[in-house]
């Protein structure tokens, strides 16, 4: 082999080599160049090996060559594989570029509260009957909250409600106000304001000084209800009241009144179903009754109506009152009413 050959051997695979990496574009087309210059092979590596066949003088001349080209070779492939790569990096979304074809992030959604779910639930069934929403202050006047709704002072009712009452003092030194024990000062507010006829249910918490169990909660919801107007008698308060409960709990369901005492009706009732656990032969549910309380109600007190400026000789009236987290209870099985506070997201998940 001739001293020039060798020598424009190396200087025309050079040049050739440094071309063809250029227009690699992939990885795989980068081992293909590799394979094809330095591989067993390879071009690069025929000339190393026939420097054994030349004379000492140009075997030192082109194997010197030949070992720079290859070492400015390797240099040139690692940096041409790490360009490669951080294209395709790019290309897949990590910076800049977006790839559509990636699955998305799941967005986390939030949900109702079950005691926002069932109160509107509930109202939606009243206001399909005509009635209508209305909501009042959870800071009340003793008068709305009591004497108005035929409780007066020293009435022994009172003891029942385990009121909280608000730090604030009157110019006679009394103090009149308390947070409401119950939604029925609405019903006062209301005919105050409003000449029959009267249709409204009015929800919102009300608060009662006491332990709390698995049934009792100190803060808890209250959906108020009201019919005024004249001619209003029981029936309807038992038409509308089981239309209520079969759309709540089921077609089938029958209901159950029996003679119970609030101050501000006369004569008031407590509402039950036919227990759906059991169908009516007694279990736990229904503490073996068969039967399971779901509100109380009856016909407006004529004090009532008299005490918000309604003629009680021309108007009559019913009221009910339930509480919505009782409700849920029964209806989805929910054994603490404590969970509807506790803030419990495995609890609310579900709903
Ligand atoms: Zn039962």
């Amino acid at each position: 082999m001739a001293e020039g050959t060798g020598a424009a051997q190396v200087e025309e695979l050079m040049a050739s080599a440094m071309s063809e990496l250029e227009a690699a574009d992939s990885l795989d087309r980068l081992e293909e160049w590799r394979v094809s210059y330095m591989g067993r092979r390879g071009r690069l590596t025929q000339i190393l090996r026939s420097l054994g066949g030349m004379s000492p003088e140009e075997r030192r001349f082109v194997g010197g060559a030949a070992n720079r080209v290859k070492a400015l070779l390797e240099e040139s492939l690692g940096q041409r594989e790490q360009a490669i790569k951080r294209a395709q990096s790019r290309g897949s979304g990590d910076q800049d570029a977006f790839d559509v074809t990636l699955p998305g992030w799941p967005m986390p959604q939030g949900g109702l509260h079950p005691t926002t779910r069932i109160v509107r639930e509930i109202l939606s069934v009243f206001q399909s009957m005509g009635f209508q929403v209305v909501e009042g202050p959870e800071v009340e006047w003793e008068r709305y909250n009591f004497e108005m709704l035929n409780i007066p002072k020293d009435h022994p009712a009172r003891d029942a409600f385990n009121t909280l009452w608000v730090d604030y003092e009157d110019e006679n030194g009394d103090k009149p106000m308390l947070l409401r024990t119950h939604t029925s000062p609405m019903q006062a507010r209301y005919m105050e304001q409003t000449k029959p006829p009267i249709r409204i249910v009015s929800p919102g918490n009300s608060y009662r000084y006491e332990a709390t169990d698995a049934t009792h909660e100190w803060q808890f919801t209250q959906i108020e209800g009201l019919a005024v107007d004249r001619g209003v008698t029981f029936a309807n308060l038992k038409g509308t009241l089981f239309e209520f409960a079969r759309r709540i709990f089921g077609e089938d369901r029958q209901v159950r009144f029996r003679c119970d005492f609030f101050p501000f009706v006369e004569p008031g009732v407590d509402m039950s179903i036919d227990c759906f656990s059991c169908g009516g032969s007694g279990c736990r549910l229904c503490s073996g009754t068969g039967w399971i309380e779901i509100m109380g109600a009856g016909m407006v007190h004529p004090k009532v109506l008299e005490a918000a400026g309604v003629d009680s000789y021309i108007y009559t009236g019913f009221a009910f009152g339930m509480g919505p987290e009782r409700i849920a209870m029964l209806k989805y099985g929910i054994d603490d009413i404590r969970l509807f506070h506790a803030n419990d997201l495995r609890f609310l998940k579900q709903f």
